[in-house]
């Protein structure tokens, strides 16, 4: 039996999660933890009966707590219910699908504990590749990626010596806005920017997936999961999203991994892996494909995705900040406070005026972190 843990079970990542141990009878749910979304999270304990759950806020880890008080879940909160279901004895692998920086310190402790990290949260290698890729091979727990390329990436590894990797090839769709101008997009609202042409996924994601941020943050990602040089990952847009990404290699060979967009697939590898099992689904249907385009990434009018390999190369603090930038941006975009082209203004502007710490530790990642939301905080009023 796979005994499962899932941070961020209600969210998009979460929920497929749990599809995919619907298919799986020999997977088992152990410990569930949310932000704040306790009906669903009410379901699924009654549905799962995992031994441990937590709710990030409290108050309504109170309410859930009299709510299930039939059944024999034990509710917890904050950031030790987090840590909690983190690090539950019972658990053999952890999916970390939490949105946010706020994933770092959960992680860590499910690797001091020796679980498997199925990764679903950008944030801890873009901010803290230096500290969990050294830490995963000292402890020799696998660090399993759950993004769709990221997933791809790593078929297209095995059986090979990744010091014959030549270059990474990071497909992206080029988002809902590809072909645009910069000032065709000063009006974009709220509702233009959450429609993405080919993958269903949370909101923070899908509108980082328009600026490109999205794969901005996935190029940093691969360079530490991967263990290459930020120049040797290359963005390729790919607008039917039918390759899910390659690797080219020393001798010239190209390898790809190719599906429908689907994010179970890679949601189950990482789960069964080293297996490979069946799972229900659409199959690519190459007759009635029109045909696979590529194109480069537009780095003028989407210049997020130039910050991200500016941020990367430089290192150190710096990613952090081009994160934490964009997480606050957004939630200001989503609330109808800030126009659409702000958000990467916004991931500009504060990492001009940041001094990089290099090798930061944990502490100064959160610390880094929060004067990036203070700077903009006080700064903002230049987009009101
Ligand atoms: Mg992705």
């Amino acid at each position: 039996m796979k005994k499962i843990a899932i941070l961020g079970s209600t969210g998009s990542i979460g929920t497929q999660t749990l599809e995919v141990v619907d298919h799986n009878p020999d997977m088992q749910v152990t410990a569930l933890a949310v932000g704040s979304s306790i009906d669903p999270l009410e379901q699924q304990i009654r549905r799962y009966h995992p031994a441990l759950a937590c709710v990030w806020d409290e108050k309504k880890a109170g309410e859930l707590r009299v709510r299930v008080a039939d059944l024999p879940v034990r509710v917890l909160s904050g950031m030790d219910g987090l840590l909690a279901v983190a690090t539950q004895p019972e658990a053999q692998i952890v999916v970390t699908a939490l949105v946010g920086m706020i994933g770092i310190r959960p992680t860590i402790a499910a690797m001091e504990a020796g679980k498997d990290i199925a990764l679903a949260n950008k944030e801890t290698l873009v901010t803290a590749g230096h500290i969990i890729m050294p830490l995963a091979a000292k402890l020799g727990v696998h660090i399993l990626p759950v993004d769709s390329e990221h997933s791809a990436i790593f078929q297209c590894l095995q059986g090979e010596n990744r010091g014959t990797i030549a270059r990474i090839l990071l497909t992206a769709s080029g988002g809902p806005f590809r072909g645009r101008s910069l000032a065709q997009l000063r009006d974009v609202c709220v509702e233009d920017a959450l429609k993405h042409p080919n993958w269903a996924m949370g909101k923070k994601i899908t509108i980082d997936s328009s600026t490109m941020v999205n794969k901005g943050l996935e190029v940093m990602e691969a360079r530490w999961l991967f263990d290459v040089d930020i120049d040797q990952v290359q963005v390729v847009v790919q607008p039917q999203s039918v390759i899910h990404s390659m690797v080219e290699f020393a001798d010239g060979a190209v390898i790809a991994q190719l599906g429908t967009p689907d994010m179970k697939l890679p949601i189950q590898y990482a789960l069964t892996y080293p297996e490979r099992r069946d799972l229900p689904g659409k199959r690519l249907d190459f007759a009635a494909l029109a045909g696979i385009s590529f194109e480069n990434p537009d780095m003028e009018t989407f210049y997020g995705l130039r910050l991200a390999f500016e941020a990367g190369r430089r290192g150190g603090s710096l990613p952090t900040v081009y994160n934490a930038a964009n997480e606050y941006a957004v939630r200001k975009f989503l609330n109808r406070e800030i126009p659409y082209l702000a958000i990467v203004e916004m991931i500009e502007a504060a990492m001009r005026q940041h001094r990089v710490v290099d090798a930061p530790d944990v502490s100064q990642i959160l610390a880094t972190e929060q004067e990036t939301y203070e700077y903009l905080k006080r700064i903002e009023g230049r987009w009101k």
